[in-house]
């Protein structure tokens, strides 16, 4: 049994657990951004055509850097992409991240 100071610390450690996890989702996002504002930037990331699937359905196709080709998929503003990173992780890879900026308008590409 533990006493309530010992509850306390533990209480105290694992909330310290909780924000590193945000800090390290936050930096992770933080730097998937980065790689998205300058892959536009540079033109390595690039939305080559978006096609309206239906209503508030689109998919954006986006070249990669490595030249492999990615389709974003827009579903009433919910963002997905066919991409390994966001398979794995299905939180917003570069792809998808990109659409976001050029969509928002906040980037202007080389083109
Ligand atoms: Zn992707």
């Amino acid at each position: 049994m533990m006493n309530a100071f010992q509850e306390a610390v533990a209480q105290h450690l694992g909330m310290l657990a909780v924000s590193e996890e945000m800090e390290r989702r936050v930096q992770e996002h933080n730097r998937r951004l980065d790689r998205a504002i300058q892959g536009l930037r540079s033109g390595a990331i690039k939305v080559v055509a978006v096609t309206a699937l239906g209503e508030g359905v689109f998919a954006h196709f986006v070249e990669s850097a490595s030249g492999n080709e990615y389709c974003v998929l827009e579903r009433q503003g919910e963002l997905s992409c066919s991409c390994p990173d966001f398979q794995k992780r299905n939180q917003l890879c570069k792809h998808a991240l990109a659409v976001l900026l050029l969509k928002a308008g906040d980037i202007q590409t080389s083109d």
